[in-house]
């Protein structure tokens, strides 16, 4: 049976999982979701524990890939996915305190949690491509991490091309040598005269404009794709394998509600959940909503876990939808008043609800820095700042997440060496994968802010 798939605003056409991992967004401006969550047993996650990464996939995946991707396309696509993993285990885990356990999910190849859902994407993405023998253009904007994970998962890739942009003075030097030193003729690194803004203001304009998205194909892979959703749901199922038939409490550190999404969702298959603590650094629109149910934006500022640095959560509309018992006329209205007046509230009857799962945390700085010097000495652990915001979050909120709890690791220490020089006075060596790409030669090209000349350059490319 082909599980189907419908937008959280209600008025664009139910999708199977290939029609919704094409589109990314719905044609109403919603974001996918399947209209049926797949159920999970005690029986079938006792069955997963100790078994191994890609043995789990196989199973959280089948129910919503079937009629879709056979089942050795399936293994196949998980396989070629995380073999370009570090640890054998893909997801380790790593005990911190008495209570408290690290999710590592930063042994892809770039070093941080995006991986885990962007390896597989860009083999699913070949393989519907050789299908049906189209071509695609993905083009993006990044301030660091997604651009060179991106990158990373399409490189060598058949029928696309990827063109991201980032500010020319924005991301750290490892972050742009993980773009620049990629080679691959279909990925095309460049470096922007302008701010992030800038990026995603050309970025936005180009697909805003029909007849330039209809000669390039163009395609996102930014995290209101379902397929990246349902990639992180599997290292949840993981995680509860290990403890099953406890619950079990999760920290996670979000700005756009992508990864704690993620967790919801698995919950809703019938994963043991106590509660998902959702953390954020300066940058707290979460926390604000889940403490008086108001979501309004306010101005980005900058932080030590700077992927987090984010004040439009794309993803919770995703929660929104089941909040406003999944209409999407009442979601549409919602983000109707967003547009409108730039903050929207819900009803004290739906925040009740999403308190019921979730609770939040705010974590600043310098509480980050103090985080890391305190896990650092108590265990040796190095946290990365993001990581440690979590932590930071878990301790702080101790009293309403039950034991035992996991904190998800969303990228390793040596991608933040001057942070973490601050916290604990030292510099983790980078992993020998990455430490390799460092030493090869940077290609970038450097264009004005000019969606003119950035179109030129990606019609040079791809013709
Ligand atoms: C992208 C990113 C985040 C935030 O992820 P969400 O999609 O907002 O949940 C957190 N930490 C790191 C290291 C990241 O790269």
């Amino acid at each position: 049976m082909t599980l189907l798939y419908h937008s959280t605003r209600g008025a664009a056409p139910e999708l199977d999982l290939r029609g919704a991992t094409m589109a990314g967004l719905a044609s109403d401006g919603g974001l996918y979701l399947p209209k049926t969550w797949p159920q999970f047993s005690a029986g079938d996650l006792a069955a997963m524990k100790n078994k191994p990464y890609v043995e789990v996939a196989m199973r959280v995946l089948a129910p919503f890939t079937a009629g879709v991707l056979t089942e050795d396309t399936l293994r196949r696509l998980l396989t070629e996915a995380y073999a370009s993993f570090a640890d054998p285990e893909i997801t380790p885990m790593k005990k911190i305190d008495e209570r408290t356990h690290a999710l590592e999910l930063f042994h892809g190849p770039t070093l941080a949690f995006k991986d885990v859902a962007l390896q597989l994407l860009g083999g699913v993405f070949e393989h519907f491509l050789n299908e049906s023998g189209e071509r695609i253009t993905v083009i993006g904007a990044t301030s660091g991490d997604t651009g060179s994970a991106a990158m990373a998962a399409l490189a060598g890739r058949k029928n696309v091309n990827v063109f991201i942009l980032y500010p020319q003075k924005g991301p750290s030097d490892i972050q742009r040598k993980q773009m620049t030193c990629i080679d691959a003729p279909n990925v095309h690194a460049v470096a922007v005269e302008g701010t992030f803004d800038d990026c995603q203001a050309i970025v936005k304009s180009l697909f805003n404009d029909a007849p330039v998205r209809a000669k390039y194909n163009l395609a996102a892979v930014n995290s209101i794709n379902w397929l990246r959703i349902l990639a992180q749901m599997v290292y949840y199922f993981v995680a509860a394998a290990r403890f099953a038939p406890k619950p079990i409490s999760f920290v996670v550190p979000t700005g756009n509600f992508g990864n704690v999404f993620a967790g919801y969702a698995a919950m809703k298959c019938g994963l043991p959940v106590s509660k998902f603590a959702v953390a954020s650094n300066r940058n707290d629109i979460l926390t604000r909503f889940f403490a008086n149910g108001r979501m309004k934006a306010e101005g980005v500022q900058s932080s030590l876990s700077p992927s987090m640095d984010i004040q439009v959560s794309s993803n919770f509309e995703r929660l929104l939808f089941d909040l406003c018992d999944q209409s999407g006329a009442a979601v549409q209205s919602l983000m109707d008043t967003m547009r409108d007046k730039g903050e929207f509230s819900v009803t004290p009857q739906q925040l009740g609800k999403a308190r019921q799962y979730f609770t939040a945390a705010k974590v600043d700085d310098a509480l980050t820095l103090q985080t890391i010097a305190d896990v650092y000495h108590e265990c040796g652990y190095v946290l990365d700042p993001h990581s440690a915001v979590g932590v930071a979050a878990a301790r702080q909120l101790a009293r309403e997440l039950p034991d035992p709890v996991v904190c998800l690791a969303c990228a390793h220490p040596a991608k933040f060496p001057d942070t973490i020089h601050r916290a604990i006075g030292l510099r983790p060596a980078l992993p020998d994968a990455v430490a390799a790409l460092m030493q090869k030669p940077e290609r970038t090209v450097l264009l004005p802010a000019d969606r003119t000349k950035i179109e030129r350059f990606m019609a040079e490319k791809v013709g």
